[in-house]
């Protein structure tokens, strides 16, 4: 874990005050709620404030249960069931809006992510100021914005065919073979260009952020609105 006086997140300088919003808290980039092994504090990735801490967590268990729920991995969607089940019967709205969702046809079942277009850009935003600390050591400089583009459930789908007609593997298990793309129990992966100026984070093979950092200029700005209406537009289900 790399170690940082400020928040990776939002750039605040933490302290060790107990439930104090500025307090070092330490982050799981790809959060154990949506990795089907424990990973203790030691293995997490670096510090972040609480308050950027628990902002994410609430995003973290909504994309982490339904992802881990959709996704190959047996054990963790039997697991992830379970979680969807204690959500619902504590009677969590996003969890119901989830769960109400659920629409099944020929094609298979599939279910919305109970997440805004706002929410899923702000947490690439996360990931790619995370990606950009665990590559570099260091926080995202101020003149560089982070661009978002979801990859739903369908086009990884698509591109896992595709991948299958060329190679006759399965993409997933290939990448988990290769010693320089980073994954978390084979079923998160970390995908970046050394500079860690594009990136690819795919959670539980089911959905993945594309990410870029970016120069911030007014031309930029606009880059990221746009990019960012087209997410409004199509916000992905995910299908079983
Ligand atoms: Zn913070």
């Amino acid at each position: 874990m790399r170690a940082s006086t400020y928040c990776v997140y939002c750039g605040v300088l933490m302290n060790r005050i107990v439930n104090d919003p500025h307090s070092r808290t330490v982050e799981h980039m790809i959060p154990q709620v949506s990795v089907s092994i424990h990973r203790t504090n030691g293995e997490g990735d670096f510090h972040a404030c609480k308050k950027c801490n628990s902002e994410k967590s609430r995003v973290d268990e909504i994309l982490g249960v339904i992802c881990r729920m959709v996704g190959d991995n047996t054990d963790g969607s039997f697991d992830a069931i379970n979680n969807f089940h204690k959500a619902l019967s504590r009677k969590d709205s996003r969890f119901k809006q989830a769960f109400q969702s659920v629409s099944h046809s020929q094609r298979g079942t599939s279910i919305t992510l109970p997440l805004t277009a706002k929410e899923l850009y702000r947490y690439g935003t996360w990931l790619g100021k995370g990606v950009y600390f665990i590559q570099r050591g260091e926080l995202l400089p101020e003149n560089l914005i982070v661009w978002v583009e979801l990859i739903g459930h369908e086009e990884v789908i698509f591109i896992k065919e595709q991948y299958r007609r060329q190679h006759g593997s399965d993409a997933f298990d290939d990448l988990s073979q290769n010693n320089r793309i980073k994954n978390v129990n084979k079923e998160s992966f970390l995908i970046t260009s050394d500079d860690a100026r594009v990136m690819f984070v795919c959670l539980n093979r089911v959905v993945m952020f594309h990410i870029k950092i970016i120069d911030d200029t007014y031309i930029n700005q606009k880059k990221c609105k746009k990019v960012l209406r087209s997410l409004e537009k199509r916000i992905g289900k995910l299908k079983k």
